[in-house]
């Protein structure tokens, strides 16, 4: 049996190259905007490194800091005005906000054509009507990796595990739009262990340190794990790795794609603004 790594390191690469390319080719003065809140130390790590990828594509990228005091209307408000901006193609606010601040409200003011992380309830409708325009990055770039490794997803069956409104919820309808007949189970799901071993491709977005267990799996299936938990640990235990057919590592696999997606759709976005 054939044991291949989805490699998402070399993946994304591959992706970010071509995005520079064309923007080598074709510079833009059009601009990504990053809305941060407060001082999670993660939330800081990921702006940083978007802003210095997209600089490298040639994507010019502002980061709009807000102390954890913040208000909602404050995020609001800048929303409100980069909508309208023309020097901004693309819009995205770093997850999670504080908890005082109604997170999917800001989401949802970003207008379809600016949401180059797809998280507002009007581009999760396109992706539900079969009009994806932007779809939420880590989804994205678990469906760009499928596609890179010429697996199809027409008629296979895909347990999904986890259904955030940020990976699994809108993962899940874009596998079913994708042609696979799709099982989505969540923390309330019972018998979890047993029904691993029933689907050709499962994928895990749970957050939760090696929560699934090498022997739920069986020889040949593909695992895709979106978990990243502290110590670079996924939510799949490492060793069902060996059965896989397919498989993502942690680090390595899904985590890269995400960037290499926002970018891929602050590119089109700049498309969309440059021929309106
Ligand atoms: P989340 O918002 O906390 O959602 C977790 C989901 O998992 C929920 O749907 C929850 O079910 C389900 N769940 C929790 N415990 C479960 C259990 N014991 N059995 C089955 N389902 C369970 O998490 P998220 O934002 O989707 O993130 C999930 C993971 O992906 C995290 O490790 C995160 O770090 C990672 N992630 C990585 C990237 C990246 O770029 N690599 C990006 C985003 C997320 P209920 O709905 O029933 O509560």
């Amino acid at each position: 049996m054939e044991n291949i790594i989805l490699d998402g390191k070399q993946t994304s690469k591959d992706l970010v190259e071509e995005i520079k390319a064309k923007f080598d080719k074709n510079p833009t003065t059009k601009k990504l905007a990053i809305i941060s809140v407060g001082d999670d130390y993660g939330s800081a790590v990921y702006c940083n490194m978007k802003k210095k990828k997209s600089e490298y594509c040639g994507i010019g990228c502002e980061v709009f800091h807000f102390e954890n005091d913040a208000k909602g209307e404050d995020i609001e408000e800048l929303v409100k005005k980069l909508s309208i901006d023309d020097n901004f193609a693309g819009i995205m606010i770093q997850h999670p906000l504080p908890k005082h601040i109604d997170e999917q409200k800001c989401f949802n003011l970003i207008p379809p054509e600016k949401d180059v992380d797809g998280l507002s309830a009007a581009s999760f409708g396109l992706i539900a009507q079969g009009r994806q325009l932007f779809a939420p990055a880590t989804a994205l770039g678990i469906m760009k990796l499928f596609e890179a490794y010429n697996i199809s997803l027409v008629g296979e069956t895909v347990l999904m595990i986890g259904k955030s409104q940020i990976v699994g919820l809108p993962l899940s309808v874009m596998l079913m739009k994708a042609g696979a007949t799709v099982t989505v189970a969540h923390s309330r799901t019972k018998n979890l262990a047993d029904m691993v071993k029933n689907f050709k491709i499962v994928i895990v977005a749970i957050g939760k340190s090696e929560l699934v267990k090498a022997d739920w799996f069986e020889e040949g299936q593909i695992i895709v794990d979106a978990g990243y938990n502290e110590g670079n640990i996924g939510d799949v235990d490492h060793n069902a790795y060996a059965k896989a057919s397919y498989y993502t590592p942690v680090p390595g696999g899904v985590g890269p794609m995400t960037i290499a997606s926002l970018l891929d759709q602050t590119s089109k976005a700049i498309n969309i603004l440059e021929n309106k």
